[in-house]
């Protein structure tokens, strides 16, 4: 366990912004944790904040409260036969190298959520996803500590309520009360892979490899490259990933749309609904590439707001302003940001 005082948050947020927390305390296990909250964290500063490797969160300035940390990246196996295996994942471990460890294992399911940045708690929390593919498809429970009174709690899969970027966690009634310390993946061992969704099949025929012979790895390089080719590093350039959720919409607000620009790109989500990309409405509205003081739009993928260099939370949040205001003149459709403000 380690306890320390103004931190600098740059380490710890993928926007490059340039802030201090004036409380920093990492745990290891959940009975670590138990033990701080009843013994240490009364004391230290409100509110507290769990976070994994801020790859989602923009800071609008200093943090005056205690930000929570896990360092547990253990795998455990909970249980396996000839078809399927259930593992247990310490919350502190990169998704993505949990991913890499699982296909080197013969352990399959997630292969489509590759490169996404961040932690196995925060996966759960986020539930990510990409190419089709949603870390809840994958998830049995969710074990957690409550930071109101330190009772561990364990939510299995349907009390999660996963949907669209969303979970339990994520509701007002749940959000910032639990810190996730594990999170139990059910994978298979049969690889099944999802290659319908984004140019998978495209990128796999481009490679010379052969969709319906293709194996997880080879899946998984695919997917790191269109990522590559895709999205900023944000090693290179800050950034939080996609800014703003895809909106979903009713097909005869989509309808209305196509009044406006015909074929409007759309993916079916039931008989009523439809969800358009968000980066398609914001390039309509001719911000592709452009930016407003030091925070931009990205030049190949407009749904990523980028730290130019220097930018505040504060100018980040303009230009998102600024983008969902054109958005909704133009096209009559609310965007809502992905990225928590903290
Ligand atoms: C370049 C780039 C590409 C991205 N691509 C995708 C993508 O394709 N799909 C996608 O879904 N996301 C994507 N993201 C967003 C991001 O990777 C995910 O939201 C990820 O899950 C965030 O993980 P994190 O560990 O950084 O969490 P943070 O950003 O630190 O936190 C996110 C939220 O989870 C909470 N949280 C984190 N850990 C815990 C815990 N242990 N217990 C309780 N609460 C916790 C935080 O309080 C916060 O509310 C991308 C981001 C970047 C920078």
């Amino acid at each position: 366990m380690h306890i320390e005082h103004n931190i600098s948050l740059l380490p710890h947020n993928t926007f490059g912004m340039d802030v201090h927390a004036n409380t920093v305390v990492t745990y290891a296990s959940a009975a670590e944790l138990t033990d701080l909250i009843h013994t240490v964290l009364p004391s230290c500063p409100k509110p507290l904040l769990h976070i994994g490797e801020g790859s989602n969160l923009l800071f609008m300035g200093d943090f005056g409260g205690t930000i929570l940390l896990c360092s547990n990246r253990d795998i455990d196996i909970v249980e396996q036969d000839a078809d399927n295996i259930v593992v247990r994942v310490g919350a502190g471990r990169i998704m993505d190298d949990f991913i890499d460890h699982a296909i080197s294992h013969g352990w399959y399911g997630l292969e489509n959520l590759s490169l996404i940045p961040g932690q196995v708690g925060a996966s759960a929390v986020q539930n990510i996803g990409a190419y089709g593919v949603e870390a809840g498809d994958c998830i049995r429970r969710v074990h957690c500590v409550s930071l109101e009174n330190a009772t561990t709690r364990t939510f299995e899969h349907d009390e999660c309520a996963y949907s669209y970027r969303h979970s339990i966690f994520k509701d007002a009634d749940y959000r910032g009360r639990y810190a996730v310390v594990s999170v139990e993946y059910a994978l298979s061992k049969h690889f099944a892979p999802h290659l319908d969704y984004g140019g998978i099949r495209n990128s796999i025929l481009a490679a010379g490899l052969v969709p319906e012979s293709i194996g997880a790895r080879e899946l998984r390089d695919i997917i790191i490259g269109i990522r590559q080719n895709k999205l900023p590093d944000p090693k290179v350039q800050g950034n939080a990933g996609s800014f703003f959720m895809n909106p979903i919409i009713s097909r005869a607000e989509y309808e209305r749309i196509c009044t406006i620009v015909p074929n409007a790109p759309k993916y079916d989500i039931d008989a009523n609904r439809v969800k358009v990309p968000a980066a398609w409405l914001i390039e309509q509205c001719g911000w592709k590439g452009q930016n407003l003081q030091r925070a931009g739009v990205h030049s190949r993928q407009p749904l990523v707001l980028v730290n130019l260099g220097g930018a505040t939370g504060a100018e980040v949040k303009a230009l998102s302003d600024r983008i969902r205001h054109d958005v909704f003149a133009h096209f009559g459709v609310h965007i809502s940001p992905e990225v928590i403000f903290v």
